[in-house]
Order: structure tokens, then C-alpha cells, then sequence
């Protein structure tokens, strides 16, 4: 199978891609992930993560951490934000919240 974006090289990537196709900036976000298991949940992610764009103050184990945890993973985000909400910080987050 040729890659879906040069159609000139095998693809040896996921998507359908070549490997340079696959990490040129932005031709990875024009073809969705053809993995059978990506509609299930999150797809393979390889490659570097950008930093979450927002922490979030809602706790581990909440839905809305679910929530903000799944959106972050399919942007292709690190999942973690060094300023999201946890156990150890509660206190802090409710008096902030005050
Ligand atoms: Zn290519």
C-alpha cells in the first residue's frame, strides 16, 4: 500500500503514511487513524506529545477527569498537565476556589 499523502512510497507508518509524510507537521492530522481499534477508544500514539493546553481541576477518578483525560488523548496531548487538580493539592484547589 502507497502512502495515502505522496502516493510515491510505501507506507511503513500508521495512517496509510510514509515516514516522512507521517512526521511532516500537519499531514497526520488530514488522515484519521485507520486502526480498527481507534473508534473504540484511542489509537496507537506515537511520537511527542504537546503539553495539555488547560489544566483541569477535576479530580482523578471523576468522570470530568475521564472526560478531560480522553479529549486531551485524542488531540494527541500529554495526558498529564503539572497544574490538574489531584488528591495531594484538593485543599489548595478548594481554597483557590474561595
Ligand atoms: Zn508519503
Amino acid at each position: 500500500m502507497l502512502c495515502r499523502h505522496c502516493q510515491r512510497v510505501k507506507s511503513n507508518r500508521p495512517r496509510g503514511l510514509c515516514w516522512s509524510c507521517y512526521y511532516k507537521p500537519g499531514v497526520r492530522e488530514l488522515y484519521p487513524s485507520t486502526s480498527k481499534f481507534a473508534r473504540r477508544g484511542v489509537g496507537d500514539f506515537n511520537g511527542k506529545s504537546s503539553p495539555a493546553a488547560q489544566p483541569t481541576r477535576a479530580l482523578p477518578g471523576t468522570p470530568e477527569k475521564v472526560a478531560v483525560l480522553e479529549e486531551r488523548a485524542r488531540l494527541g496531548l500529554s495526558l498529564w498537565h503539572p497544574l490538574d487538580a489531584n488528591i495531594d493539592a484538593e485543599c489548595g484547589v478548594l481554597e483557590a476556589a474561595g
